[in-house]
């Protein structure tokens, strides 16, 4: 098989863009996605201060890797949660990839926090998700981040979108948005940089790349039932998941609330339909 690009040997074969691609125009190719997504679902603003949470793993590493070629200024932030030798494994593979990249890294424990997700009894996946949240969101406001850019694969957010309506709870689903705004001005921003990506793609990225990566799964991994779910309709449906992340991702731009700035009425952008008529009318006059 050849490279669609450049003619050479193909390493890659994409099922979901049907297209096979040599290592050199995959990485452009990544890029290129990920580029596109942060300007067309604004997944950045002008003067955001960016934290990149990364876990070690190979999509968190990928995004980090991928905003730095893309040259956006971010800091990064691990939590190291204290589950035993995993945590630490992960803490030093972050440690790799902060120096690789050249990106400044804050490490928090939970274990300051007054406990460690080992000590745990339970429901320790959803408590470990809570405490990440927590923990990252003090810690972006309290050092004045306004964004936090988090490794969300476009199978997370398949996967959780389907959990959440079947379980009846639509809202909820709408949670892994490209960008959700804060609520409050305690809360700060979240983004999803590589929403469109999937994980084989962030695989292959993060090992052309030879980032160091974290590759066991963590000892307290969730039921994997709905992301089973999501990889056998790729499987039987290439593209699958890359037009439903996509789907929902337009959605929210169709909806996201925003106000003219010269005439206050409901608009999709900065000035509405109806004032940008105006002007032209009015200069032209
Ligand atoms: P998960 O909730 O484990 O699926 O992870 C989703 C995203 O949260 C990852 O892609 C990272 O961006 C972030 N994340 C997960 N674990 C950590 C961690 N220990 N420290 C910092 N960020 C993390
Ligand atoms: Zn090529």
């Amino acid at each position: 098989m050849k490279c669609r690009k450049c003619g050479k040997k193909a390493l890659v074969n994409l099922k979901a863009y049907r297209i096979s691609l040599c290592g050199d125009c995959f990485l452009e190719f990544y890029r290129r996605i990920v580029e596109r997504s942060i300007k067309k679902y604004r997944i950045f603003k002008n003067d955001d201060k960016i934290l990149v949470a990364v876990s070690g793993g190979k999509d968190s590493s990928a995004m980090a890797s991928v905003l730095r070629e893309l040259g956006h200024d971010f800091e990064l932030l691990h939590i190291d949660l204290g589950i035993y030798d995993y945590s630490k494994d992960s803490r030093d593979k972050v440690k790799e990839l902060s120096k690789l990249i050249e990106k400044s890294l804050h490490i928090l424990e939970l274990r300051d926090y007054g406990f460690t997700i080992s000590e745990v009894k339970g429901k320790k996946c959803s408590i470990c998700g809570t405490a990440k949240r927590y923990i990252m969101n003090r810690f972006a406001r309290e050092n004045r981040f306004t964004v936090i850019a988090t490794g969300h694969t476009a199978e997370d957010i398949t996967a959780f979108y389907l959990k959440n309506i079947a379980g009846g709870q639509k809202e909820y689903s709408e949670k892994l948005l490209p960008r959700t705004e804060p609520f409050d001005e305690r809360v700060v921003a979240r983004t999803r940089p590589i929403f469109e990506m999937s994980e084989k793609e962030n695989m292959i990225y993060a090992i052309l790349k030879n980032l160091p990566l974290k590759l066991e799964e963590c000892p307290f991994a969730p039921n994997p039932d709905w992301k089973e779910i999501v990889y056998e309709i790729e499987r039987r449906k290439p593209g699958f998941v890359k037009n439903f992340v996509r789907g929902i991702a337009v959605e929210q731009h169709r909806f996201e609330k925003k106000y003219c700035s010269i005439c206050g009425e409901v608009s999709t952008r900065e000035i509405c339909s109806f004032c940008r008529i105006r002007s032209r009318f009015i200069s032209s006059k």
